[in-house]
């Protein structure tokens, strides 16, 4: 995916604050963090979202879920986190290569959603 900015990332064609790396994925601080924690876990072979997997993904999906919690510890949120996955159009997924968000901090990150009225 040439113009996929998180390929780009990737590749070191753009920079971003590094945090975790391994053979299969890579995470960063998000440009926008919502929370003192706010990293970006994505795989490193361009995926589009979780509507996009297929069978031989899932060795790498496994890998983003195994590695959250270290990732929160060691940027500043010991005592647990949220992981935010969000999927196509009714998920308001804005970057089309599937990433995991890990937010946290010192304290709860408040509400999972909005109510409708
Ligand atoms: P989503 O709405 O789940 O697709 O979230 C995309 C996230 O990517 C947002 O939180 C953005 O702040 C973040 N983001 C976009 N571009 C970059 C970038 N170059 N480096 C780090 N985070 C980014
Ligand atoms: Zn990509």
């Amino acid at each position: 995916m040439d113009d996929c900015i998180f390929c780009k990332i990737v590749r070191g064609e753009i920079p971003a604050r590094k945090v975790y790396e391994d053979d299969l994925v890579l995470a960063f601080n998000d440009i926008h963090p919502a929370r003192p924690v706010h990293v970006l876990v994505i795989p490193k072979k361009h995926i589009t979202s979780l509507a996009h997997v297929t069978a031989e993904d899932e060795v790498v999906l496994g890998r983003l879920l195994a590695v959250a919690n270290r990732i929160a510890c060691e940027a500043g949120s010991p005592d647990g986190f949220r992981s935010i996955i969000n999927t196509g159009r009714v998920g308001q997924q804005e970057v089309m290569h599937l990433h995991m968000h890990v937010v946290g901090g010192p304290d709860p990150v408040g509400p999972m959603l909005k109510r409708l009225q």
